[in-house]
């Protein structure tokens, strides 16, 4: 036998890094593999060696070689099969997914937020979304003629109970209670039933006289793509393919429906989960029709011409929803931002499989747009209820311009927030960089958890960072998060990803492995090379720096374990066994650690959890001379609970050299750590739009300062995260 290194070598040589996509028909059967790899590739890889193949010249050969191969080097891949996005066999990604349930929190903050998750988030929403409040299962029960009454709810509504199941399934993965597996059962024969013959499934449609397609604010594929996506979870956990089943007789319609692309549903996908979801089918199947389709909604955006049309509702056309520009041509997130940004993280899914460079670089150029132009500091996206894009389309929930970034009348639904993290997700896969972490970490601390009460049943829907009393509610705005939402499509969003967390803390590298997130878990995974490999993890992260890892049990060979180091951690140290690693330490990337590791070696990894002030670039006018606090990952905010009564909070002021103090207070909010520190109180002139400039009569008052995810958790009131900053 050949070591690893040593067929690699030897296929390098060969091939160079070619990946033949042949091996899904030679893969079919077990026995052929076997026999190729005993009686032609190991004899071949003799061969090669003897005959240095780089000069070998005869094609028939090569091209022998190369089918061989390829075969060869995916099976030589052990990369996992059951992550939450399978890009095992995705050939332009650079780091791969865990297997969900691999990684369990195990102490801290996620641990404390999945326990909850697990006892209160997914139960709760579960007797919402089954009892008569939600009625998202009554749909499904009378469109199977199990249940008279009538459809309610969004349109999109299934969609939302897709995702419920999905967070229902991760649950699984990690406390393998049998009562989920059973519920889900039943669940997913009524679903069964709810299907039509030839594959069709809408709750909002069947049941009606509605004709199917006939008008795209039905949302019949979003709706689509979170069934595929939950069915594929659920495979994957569990094993069983009851919910599966039902995802493929719908995919195989929906490949027969779009497949011919007929002109009048030409501009059907515009809330695009169908994408991630196609894909995930295909890498679940392995069945090329549904990329291919992934592929084919892609490509039919922007084709057609921007005007209203029986099917389409008048506001929501052109920038809206993406369809002015081709994907491959944009260079601007425009529109609905929820809509966006699932298109964005699906057009991410198909370059994992297919390695079209003009489809990455115009995601490089979209992930950039939104990054550094257009996302607030918790990572939120989408600035205005109501608004233009640069090309004078009517947008909603949306992107507006390039450093516009309204702070009291900000949209940051939370779906989009979650959407900007999993297309960041899939972004670190590609690309292998840290900063796409960065993202989703900033994300998930400060404009995800923010949808959800601390206590996991209430939720926001839009999470802007500032809110006064008399601000006007507009679409979907709360004083306060509420019980329940009749747009339920953020809540079990979050909680699904609330849910599969532990699956996005770590990824494989090509030899080793990569940690994005940071807190108390266990790791138990296989390296790409199939070797075994234990960690555990503890940390107080996001409230101490302090990060140690423990190396439980792993492979003989050197390998690489890269921690990664967030762009605002500057002066990291990482040690090794009590020893500086010697390694770059550079806020922003990973740092790579490659040794002979064995088990009982000890890395740590200290960041400093210093609290800063941020300020924005000069361009956002909205917060010009204010600052906001964060200390590590955590954005913090000012609230009224925290002020004295009746204080406006347009009349609190920040000194710039405000001395802040760290409390830790496990029993507060869910259990956060909470900054306090003097600032400036002065009524504002509320007489008039304009008044003469006066020397301000300060009061210095002590306040305390929450994480902006845990505001309102206190009832009503008033919220900042930015301050204006008083020079003294
Ligand atoms: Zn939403």
């Amino acid at each position: 036998m050949y070591s690893i290194a040593t067929k690699k070598k030897i296929i390098d040589a060969a091939v160079g890094k070619k990946t033949v996509l042949i091996y899904p028909e030679l893969e079919r059967h077990d026995d052929d593999f076997e026999f190729v790899l005993k009686d032609l590739i190991y004899p071949l890889a003799d061969y090669c060696q003897g005959k240095n193949l780089t000069n070998e010249g005869k094609p028939l050969m090569k091209k022998r070689i190369v089918i061989l191969c390829s075969v060869f080097m995916i099976h030589l891949s052990y990369a996992q099969e059951q992550g939450i996005i399978n890009n095992a066999k995705s050939p332009h990604v650079k780091l791969k997914s865990i297997n969900i349930g691999d990684c369990r929190w195990t102490s801290g903050f996620w641990a404390d937020k999945f326990k909850l998750c697990e006892e209160v988030m997914v139960p709760h929403m579960g007797s919402l979304l089954k009892g008569d409040t939600g009625h998202a299962y009554n749909n499904f029960k009378i469109a199977a003629g199990l249940k008279e009454g009538r459809h309610q709810g969004m349109h999109w509504h299934d969609g939302d109970f897709y995702k419920w199941m999905e967070s229902a399934v991760y649950v699984y993965a990690i406390n393998k209670d049998p009562q989920i597996l059973k519920e889900l059962d039943e669940i997913v024969a009524v679903i069964a039933k709810a299907q039509q013959d030839d594959g069709y499934i809408s709750t909002q449609i069947t049941p009606t006289d509605i004709d199917r397609w006939s008008n795209r604010k039905f949302h019949e594929l979003y709706n689509s793509g979170h069934l595929l996506t939950s069915a594929c979870i659920h495979h994957r956990v569990t094993a069983k393919t009851n919910f599966l089943d039902i995802a493929r007789k719908h995919a195989d319609y929906l490949y027969k429906t779009f497949r011919p692309q007929p002109k009048e549903l030409a501009r059907f996908g515009f809330n695009q989960t169908q994408i991630m979801g196609l894909v995930e089918l295909y890498r679940t199947t392995r069945n090329k029709e549904y990329l291919h389709l992934a592929e084919i909604f892609i490509n039919m955006r922007g084709k057609s011409k921007v005007e209203p049309d029986p099917t389409v509702r008048h506001t929501m056309i052109g920038d809206m929803v993406q369809e002015r520009t081709q994907l491959r041509k944009s260079k601007e997130a425009v529109g609905h931002a929820v809509l966006a940004l699932y298109f964005y993280a699906g057009a991410a899914d198909v370059y994992a499989e297919t390695g079209e460079k003009a489809l990455v670089d115009a995601l490089d150029r979209l992930w950039d747009n939104v990054v550094t132009k257009k996302m607030y500091v918790t990572g939120a996206c989408g600035q205005a209820h109501h608004g233009s894009s640069s090309k004078v389309d009517f947008v909603h929930e949306a992107f507006i311009d390039e450093y516009m970034m309204p702070n009291l009348t900000a949209y940051n639904e939370t779906c989009a927030n979650i959407c900007n993290a999993m297309f960041s997700y899939r972004m670190l896969g590609i690309h292998g960089e840290s900063k796409y972490a960065d993202i989703m970490e900033l994300v998930l601390y400060n404009s995800a958890l923010s949808g959800i009460s601390a206590d996991g049943t209430h939720y926001f829907y839009t999470n802007p960072l500032r809110r006064t009393h008399d601000c006007e509610m507009d679409t979907t705005d709360q004083r306060t998060r509420a019980p329940y939402i009749p747009c339920f499509c953020c809540p079990p969003n979050l909680v699904r990803t609330i849910a599969k967390l532990s699956g996005w803390a770590y990824s494989l590298s090509g030899n080793g492995v990569a940690v994005n997130l940071y807190g108390g878990n266990k790791l138990t995974t296989k390296l790409l090379d199939g070797s075994e490999i234990k960690l555990k993890q503890e940390s107080q992260y996001p409230w101490d720096g302090a990060v140690k890892i423990n190396m439980e049990s792993c492979k003989d060979e050197l390998f690489e374990v890269m921690l990664r180091i967030p762009e605002w951690a500057e002066g990291s140290k990482i040690r090794v066994n009590g020893k500086d690693a010697g390694v770059d330490v550079i806020p922003g990337t990973f740092a790579r650690i490659e040794r002979q590791w064995k088990a009982g070696d000890v890395v740590e990894l200290n960041m400093p959890m210093e609290t800063r002030l941020l300020v924005g670039h000069p361009r956002i006018e909205e917060i010009r001379n204010q600052a906001a606090i964060k200390r590590g990952p955590v954005v913090y905010c000012i609230e009224s609970p925290d002020l004295p009564k009746n204080t406006d909070i347009l009349d609190v002021y920040l000194p710039a050299d405000v001395k802040l103090k760290v409390h830790n207070q496990p029993d507060f909010l869910g259990g956060v750590t909470t900054l306090s520190g003097k600032i400036l109180l002065h009524a504002s002139n509320e007489e008039s739009m304009y008044s003469t400039l006066e020397k301000p009569d300060w009061k210095e008052v002590r306040a305390q300062f929450v994480p902006y995810f845990a505001w309102s958790n206190r009832g009503v009131g008033e919220m900042t995260v930015w301050m204006p900053v008083v020079w003294r």
